[in-house]
C-alpha cells in the first residue's frame, strides 16, 4: 500500500505531510494511512500535467504509439489482477469475485481504447462539402489538453480506467483525484503507468479529501476539462467551478432507476435480474434499479420469489469464500442507508425483508438485503438515491401507468423493462427518459456502448467512441484554393453601387 502521491513521474510525499485513514469496511480496522494531498500538491500535479501536454511529446505521438502504452498498462494491471482485486476488497468491501471482475473490466477498458484510438481516431478527419467549391474544408479532432478527473469509491480502479484510458488514448494529460474512501488501487495505477514507461506528467494521481484536493482541482485554472463521477450535490459544485473558466465538463451522477416487470415476463429471470440490479456491489451502483414496478397479475408472485431468493444471498467479509454481499463502504454510508430505511418506515413503507444490520455480524458496515413495499410515491425512499442494498417494489396496472411512474424522477440514468411481448418492450424502451435502457435484463455494461444519463443523472457520455469525444476538441481547417487574388465576398469600396 502506497503512502506517496504520483506526480510528474515520481513518488512524492504530500507537501504538508498529511495522511488520512483507510478503513477495511468488513472489520472497521484502519489498514493504512494514505497520503492527503492538498492544494499545493494539486498545483504541482497540474503544472506537471501542463508540461506533459504543452511541452511534452505525448500529444504529438501517433495514435498507434499511444495505443502501445495503453496496452502495456492493461498488461501491467492484468499481471497483478489478483493482488489488485484483494486490495479493492479490503478498501471498498466488495466480495472478491466482484472485485476480480472489476479489475478485469479495467484491463478491458485500456485495451478497448488502445484498439479504438488506433482504428478510429486516425479516421476522424472529415472532409466537409462546401457550396462554394473554391474552398475546401476539413474537420480534425485534437486532444483538448489537461483533464482533471474525480472519481467515486464504488468501482475505484474501474472508474479511474473509464476516465484515464480514453483521455490518454487521444493525447490528453490528466490529474486524477480518487475518492478518499478508496485510494489504494488508484495509487497502484501510478505504479503500473510508471512501469509502462508513460512519459512524465501525463498521468498524475493525487489522493486527498474531496473538499481539499478535489476542490483545488476543480478550481484550478490550468485544467481544461473536468470529468467527474459522483453525487449530484458534488457534481453541481463541479459544474459551477467549471463555469468560472468555461472548462469543458462531463458529469456521471446518480440515479433512482426503474425496472418494469409486465405480467407476461419470465418471472424467474426477472427475479435474477432484479437481484443483480440492486444487490450487486451492495447496491452502491449509480445504475442500480432501485425501484421495481410489477404489473398487478404478477406482483404477489414476483414479490414472494424475490424475498425467497434475496434471503439466500450469502453476506459477510468479501475475502471469505462464497460471499456475494459485502459491507457498505464506510460508517457514514452505513448510517445513511439505515436511516433511509428508518425514514421509509416512518413515511409509511413496509419492510418486506431485511431492513437492518445482519444479526450474525457485529462488526463491519453490513446492511441486510432489504425489500420495501407500500413505499409512498412522494417519499424520499421512492425518489432519492439510497445507494445501498435497498429496493422498493410497487404494483401497477397499465403500460401507460408504468411509464408515468418510471419517468417520474429527477434522475434518468437507466431503466429496465421485462416482457415477452417484443413490441411492448420496444414501446416502453422508447418512452423511458433514460440514457441506458435494458430489455429483459438489468445492468449489463459494455465498454463499447455509451454510458450516461438524462436529466440530473449527468452531462455527456463515457465509454465507447463517445468516451473519446469527451477529451477532444474539434477544429475546422478551411482553405481557399482559387488562383484569383480576390475571394469575391469582400466588397471593395469602389464596387459599392451609388
Ligand atoms: P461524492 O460526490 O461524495 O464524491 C465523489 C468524488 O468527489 C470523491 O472523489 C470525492 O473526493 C470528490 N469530492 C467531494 N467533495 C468535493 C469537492 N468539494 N470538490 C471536488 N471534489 C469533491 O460521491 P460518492 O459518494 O463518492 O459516490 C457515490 C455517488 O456517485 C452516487 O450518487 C452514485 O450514483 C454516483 N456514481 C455515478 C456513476 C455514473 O457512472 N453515473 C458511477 C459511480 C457512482
Amino acid at each position: 500500500m502506497r503512502s506517496q502521491l504520483y506526480i510528474d513521474g515520481k513518488w512524492n510525499s504530500p507537501v504538508n505531510g498529511g495522511t488520512f485513514d483507510v478503513i477495511d469496511p468488513a472489520t472497521e480496522e484502519v489498514i493504512h494511512r494514505a497520503p492527503a494531498g492538498t492544494s499545493e500538491d494539486i498545483e504541482a500535479a497540474v503544472k506537471a500535467a501542463r508540461r506533459g501536454f504543452d511541452l511534452g511529446r505525448w500529444p504529438k505521438l501517433s495514435d498507434t504509439e499511444r495505443a502501445g502504452y495503453l496496452c502495456k498498462i492493461a498488461a501491467g494491471i492484468r499481471e497483478r489482477q489478483r493482488e489488485l482485486a484483494q486490495l479493492e476488497v479490503i478498501d471498498n468491501g466488495k466480495p472478491f469475485p466482484a472485485a476480480d471482475r472489476d479489475i478485469g473490466d479495467a484491463v478491458g477498458c485500456f485495451e478497448f481504447y488502445a484498439d479504438l484510438t488506433d482504428r478510429l481516431y486516425n479516421s476522424l478527419e472529415e472532409k466537409i462539402a462546401l457550396p462554394d467549391t473554391r474552398f475546401t474544408s476539413k474537420v480534425v479532432r485534437e486532444p483538448l489538453g489537461v483533464a482533471g478527473a474525480i472519481i467515486p469509491w464504488n468501482y475505484p480502479l474501474l472508474m479511474a480506467a473509464w476516465k484515464a484510458a480514453p483521455a490518454l488514448a487521444v493525447g490528453c494529460a490528466m490529474v486524477l483525484e480518487p475518492s478518499e474512501l478508496t485510494p489504494l488501487t488508484a495509487l497502484e495505477l501510478g505504479a503500473t503507468v510508471d512501469d509502462a514507461g508513460l512519459p512524465r506528467g501525463v498521468l498524475n494521481i493525487v489522493t486527498g479529501l474531496g473538499p481539499q484536493a478535489g476542490q483545488a482541482l476543480i478550481d484550478h485554472p490550468g485544467i481544461d476539462k473536468l470529468a467527474f463521477t459522483g453525487s449530484v450535490s458534488t457534481g453541481s459544485k463541479v459544474m459551477a467551478a467549471a463555469a468560472r473558466d468555461i472548462k469543458r465538463v462531463s458529469l456521471e451522477l446518480g440515479g433512482k432507476s426503474p425496472s418494469v416487470i409486465f405480467d407476461d415476463a419470465d418471472i424467474e429471470q426477472a427475479v435474477e435480474w432484479i437481484m443483480f440490479g440492486i444487490f450487486w456491489n451492495q447496491g452502491q451502483v449509480c445504475s442500480a434499479t432501485s425501484r421495481v414496478l410489477a404489473q398487478d397479475g404478477v406482483y404477489e408472485r414476483l414479490l414472494t420469489r424475490l424475498i425467497d431468493e434475496t434471503r439466500k444471498i450469502p453476506i459477510g467479509n468479501g475475502l471469505d469464500d462464497g460471499v456475494l454481499l459485502g459491507p457498505l463502504v464506510s460508517e457514514e454510508q452505513h448510517r445513511k442507508v439505515l436511516s433511509a430505511v428508518g425514514a421509509a418506515r416512518v413515511a409509511g413503507a413496509t419492510i418486506a425483508s431485511g431492513g437492518g444490520r445482519p444479526a450474525t455480524l457485529e462488526r463491519g458496515f453490513f446492511v441486510e438485503q432489504t425489500i420495501l413495499i407500500d413505499v409512498p410515491l412522494a417519499s424520499d425512499a421512492w425518489r432519492e438515491e439510497i445507494f445501498g442494498p435497498v429496493v422498493g417494489v410497487r404494483p401497477f396496472s397499465t403500460e401507460a401507468e408504468a411509464i408515468e411512474l418510471a419517468n417520474d424522477s429527477r434522475f434518468g440514468l437507466t431503466a429496465a423493462v421485462m416482457s415477452n411481448d417484443d413490441a411492448r418492450a420496444e414501446r416502453v424502451a422508447a418512452a423511458f427518459r433514460a440514457g441506458i435502457v435494458w430489455i429483459n435484463c438489468s445492468q449489463p455494461t459494455f465498454t463499447e456502448a455509451p454510458w450516461g444519463g438524462y436529466k440530473q443523472s449527468g452531462v455527456g457520455r463515457e465509454l465507447g467512441r463517445w468516451g473519446l469525444e469527451n477529451y477532444l476538441e474539434i477544429k475546422q481547417i478551411t482553405r481557399f484554393t482559387s488562383e484569383r487574388r480576390s475571394w469575391g465576398w469582400y466588397i471593395k469600396p469602389e464596387e459599392v453601387a451609388r
